[in-house]
């Protein structure tokens, strides 16, 4: 007699952690929204800071989305999504990182019910993708394009830009300031608008307002020699030698940099000798000079032939201020520099939001069944900049909402939150304005980072390998993480 005996097929090592299904969905969608949790008071000119005292003590004070985040340390594996997309987003567009992780995190918590429900993910991310796609095709619609030609206008709305992104930052006090000198560095750059060619030095002591740029290469002295006081400050046309010869052992690291820089900067080649100083290979600028700042001696190399390059020299009191400072620097440097390829904006403080929402949530009206619905709540997720705005300013969101929900009825596209007065305002009329592709590629990295999640029905963890020496491959498709011992 042949007895039932199912043989259950082993595939996996004893131990292992397998989650799936619904439940595993909605608790990676719980993980999300913790994430998001963690980010979202800083959204916006009202948002606040989160002082941040890593495992060494090292303490951080940021604004940034996409610096917070990095510093948490997330180990859950969806949760991490939410954190490659942020940190994706600063490296593509330098900006929008709070705002693309607040979106992906609405966007997941608004489907939600409908992963509960049962629906299929698959129908959930169609739905989504074709919400996407009609979202962007609209911002390219009704974006505005700036007119090239004109330099001053240009400028004006390059400083505008500039002092849209600083007005959420600490250094918002002292954004006329900064955004006049964020737009003259990105000016002095070439066509391409190299990043690394705008150099970032940070002095410690001295008010913030007496950071300056220089046109050129400026670094730390890092070497001296004997004698060296008696020595010229000031050369007018010099040629520049860039030796790999160490000329004293320390800083070795900031030698290299500045080698590194000086070559791109002004001609020549580095030489590991000086047996064969030739006049081609010897690099050129106008002016060397040898300055004191705050505390430190300083190298100017001013007016290099071959490249284009600034270097801001930041002042300031506490480390850690002058830190968040430069992030903020970066990303209005990384706004001008999209401005300047892209000439086309949006009004920001929840404008363009708004605007998507009710031109998604009518265009729903007009499709049967559960894409309809999911496109409604694709709509409502995108109300979240606007609430998050409101909050963080200590507004009543529902009124601020209602009020723009209406004026966005009447065709009054670019109103926004009137951060100033608790009200709404024509955010295009009072230049909060942000360059297109930073909500583009927000509102499509969060979107995708959504679909993504809801495509995950399964986690595999393996347990701690037991075996010793390096774990050799086929760890399967989880992502956990192998302990130390
Ligand atoms: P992110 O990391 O997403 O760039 P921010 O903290 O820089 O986050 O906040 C950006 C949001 O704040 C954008 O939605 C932007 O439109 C809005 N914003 C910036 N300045 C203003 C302002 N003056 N009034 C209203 N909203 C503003
Ligand atoms: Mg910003």
């Amino acid at each position: 007699m042949l007895t039932e005996c199912p043989t259950p097929v082993i595939l996996l090592k004893e131990g292992t952690d397998t989650s799936q299904g619904v439940p595993q969905l909605i608790s990676n969608i719980n993980a999300c929204q913790v994430i998001a949790e963690a980010v979202r008071t800083t959204l916006g000119p009202r948002g606040m800071d989160k002082l941040m005292v890593d495992g060494r003590g090292k303490a951080t004070i940021s604004n940034d989305g996409a610096t917070i985040l990095k510093l948490l340390d997330v180990v859950h594996p969806a949760a991490k999504t939410l954190v490659d997309i942020a940190r994706s987003q600063d490296a593509e567009v330098g900006d929008g990182t709070t705002s693309v992780t607040l979106l992906a995190a609405e966007f997941l918590k608004q489907l939600k019910p409908y992963v509960e429900e049962g629906l299929h993910p698959q129908t959930i991310i169609r739905a989504f993708r074709s919400a996407t796609h009609l979202a962007v095709k609209k911002i390219r619609e009704i974006s505005v394009t700036v007119k090239k030609d004109d330099k001053k206008e240009q400028r004006e709305l390059l400083v505008k830009c500039a002092a849209t992104a600083m007005n959420s930052k600490l250094i918002a006090g002292q954004k006329e300031f900064f955004s006049e000198m964020v737009v003259e560095a990105v000016m002095m750059l070439d066509e391409l608008l190299p990043l690394k060619m705008i150099g970032i030095k940070k002095v410690q002591g001295g008010a913030l307002e007496e950071s300056h740029l220089v046109a050129g290469v400026a670094f730390k002295k890092t070497f001296s020699y004997a004698g060296f006081e008696m020595q010229p400050k000031r050369y007018d046309q010099p040629k520049i030698a860039l030796l790999n010869v160490e000329l004293e052992l320390k800083a070795e690291k900031d030698n290299a940099e500045v080698r590194v820089k000086s070559v791109e900067a002004c001609g020549g080649s580095i030489q590991t000798s000086v047996g064969s100083m030739t006049d081609d290979v010897l690099g050129r600028c106008e002016v060397f000079e040898e300055v004191q700042v705050g505390g430190e001696r300083y190298n100017f190399f001013k007016g290099c032939p071959r490249s284009h390059t600034c270097t801001i020299i930041l002042r300031g009191g506490a480390e850690q201020f002058m830190e968040e400072t430069e992030r903020s620097l970066h990303d209005a440097i990384m706004i001008v520099r999209r401005a300047i390829k892209n000439d086309s904006i949006v009004a920001g403080g929840g404008a363009i939001e708004m605007e998507l929402s009710k031109y998604l949530r009518d265009y729903s009206r007009t499709i049967p069944g559960k894409q309809q619905l999911l496109i409604g709540a694709y709509a409502k997720a995108l109300e979240i900049i606007p609430r998050q705005l409101c909050d963080n300013a200590g507004f009543d969101a529902t009124n601020i909402l209602n009020k723009l929900r209406a004026k966005h009825a009447q065709g009054g596209m670019w109103y926004g939150v009137d951060v100033n007065n608790e009200d709404i305002a024509d955010n295009y009329l009072a230049c909060v304005w942000e360059p297109s592709i930073v909500r583009i590629n927000a509102l499509t990295a969060a979107s995708e980072a959504a679909c993504l999640i809801l495509s995950v029905d399964e986690t595999i963890k393996n347990p701690r390998s037991s075996v010793e020496g390096p774990p050799g491959g086929g760890r399967g498709r989880g992502r956990g993480r192998p302990h130390a011992h």
